[in-house]
C-alpha cells in the first residue's frame, strides 16, 4: 500500500477500495494505476453521499478504468455566515457506499493536508460567470470551488472529471476554467437525480424538517411548470420567471433568485428556446436549496 493510506484496501463484496488521506498517497496510487495503463476518472464531492453522487460514480466508471472519489468539505467555499460547521458528515457510511460502488480510491484529506501552506494565497478567479445567481448570493463561493477543484485536478491528474447538473453554475464555471487555463481534463456533467417526490437530492436535504418538505418541493414543482409552459408554446422568458416565482411564493417561500438564462453565458434571456436553463434558489427554514432544469 502506498504511503499515506489510512487503511489497507477495504474489501466489501467483490470490490476493494483504498482510502488515502495524503496527497502523496494519492499520487503514488495514481502512478501505479497509470503504469498498468489505466485511465483515471475523478468525482469531487463534500461527502454525505446520496444517489446523486453515486450516479456520478457510475458515470465515472463508464468513462475510465480507475475511479477516484474525493471527499472534502472545503472551507474556502463557505462564507462566514454559512453552514461549514454543521455541514453533514458521515465518513464511515460514505466509505461503505464507495466500496459497494467499487470505487478504486477515496481521497479524504484534512484541511491541513489540503491547504498545507496555511491557506490558498493564489486562487482561481471565476470572472463574470460568477457575477449572478449563486455567485451573487455567496460572495467568494466560486473562487473557493474553482481553487479546490484546480488543486484536486493537480493532485489526481484525472483524464476525466464528473460533476452534477444540479450545480449548473458550478459545472459551467469548471468547464470554463478548464478551457481558459488549458487544463488537460475532460469535464462531464451528469443529470440531476431526484427524490421520488421530485426534490433534487442534496446532502443538505437532511436539514429539512418533515413540515419543510412541502415548501421545499415548490422549487422542483415550479421548474416542472416552466417546462410544461414551454412545451405548451410559451417562449416569453419573463412569463416563465414569474411562474417560477409565484410557485414558490404560493407556499410562502421567498426565492433568493429565479431566472431563465442562456446555458453557456448564464445571462438572462428574453426568449426561451431549447437549451435555455431555468434556475432557482431559495431558503426553506435554515436550508438553502438550489435546482434547475434545461428546457428540452
Ligand atoms: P457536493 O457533495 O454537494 O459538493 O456535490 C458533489 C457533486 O455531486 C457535484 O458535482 C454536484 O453537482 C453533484 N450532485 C449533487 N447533488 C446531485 C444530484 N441530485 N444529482 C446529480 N449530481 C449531484
Amino acid at each position: 500500500m502506498s504511503s499515506g493510506a489510512v487503511a489497507v484496501p477495504r474489501v466489501v463484496g467483490l470490490g476493494s477500495t483504498a482510502v488515502v488521506e495524503s496527497k502523496a498517497g494519492v499520487r503514488d496510487a495514481v502512478r501505479s494505476a497509470r503504469r498498468e495503463g489505466k485511465t483515471i476518472a475523478l468525482v469531487p464531492t463534500m461527502g454525505y453521499l446520496h444517489e446523486g453522487h453515486l450516479s456520478l460514480l457510475d458515470q465515472a466508471r463508464e468513462a475510465a478504468d480507475w475511479v477516484v472519489l474525493s471527499i472534502f468539505v472545503n472551507p474556502l467555499q463557505f462564507g462566514p455566515a454559512e453552514d461549514l460547521g454543521r455541514y453533514p458528515r458521515d465518513l464511515e457510511r460514505d466509505l461503505a457506499m464507495a466500496s459497494a460502488r467499487e470505487v478504486d480510491l477515496v481521497f479524504t484529506p484534512g484541511v491541513g493536508e489540503m491547504y498545507a501552506t496555511g491557506g490558498a494565497e493564489v486562487t482561481v478567479a471565476p470572472g463574470r460567470l460568477a457575477d449572478r445567481m449563486c455567485g451573487a448570493s455567496r460572495p467568494g463561493h466560486f473562487e473557493g470551488v474553482l481553487t479546490v477543484v484546480a488543486k484536486l485536478f493537480g493532485i489526481v491528474q484525472p483524464d476525466v472529471a464528473i460533476f452534477g447538473q444540479k450545480d449548473y453554475q458550478q459545472a459551467t464555471l469548471i468547464r470554463r476554467m478548464v478551457e481558459d487555463l488549458d487544463l488537460p481534463v475532460e469535464v462531464k456533467v451528469a443529470p440531476i437525480v431526484r427524490e421520488e417526490d421530485g426534490l433534487a437530492m442534496s446532502s443538505r436535504n437532511v436539514y429539512l424538517t418533515p413540515e419543510e418538505r412541502v415548501p421545499a418541493l415548490t422549487l422542483s414543482k415550479g421548474l416542472a411548470r416552466c417546462r410544461a409552459l414551454f412545451e405548451a408554446g410559451e417562449t416569453d422568458a419573463e412569463v416563465l420567471r414569474e411562474s417560477l416565482r409565484r410557485t414558490l411564493l404560493s407556499a410562502g417561500v421567498e426565492p433568493e433568485y429565479t431566472d431563465v438564462v442562456d446555458g453557456g453565458s448564464l445571462e438572462p434571456v428574453e426568449r426561451a428556446v431549447s437549451g435555455v436553463v431555468c434556475v432557482v434558489a431559495a431558503r426553506v427554514g435554515r436550508t438553502r436549496l438550489i435546482d434547475n432544469t434545461i428546457l428540452p
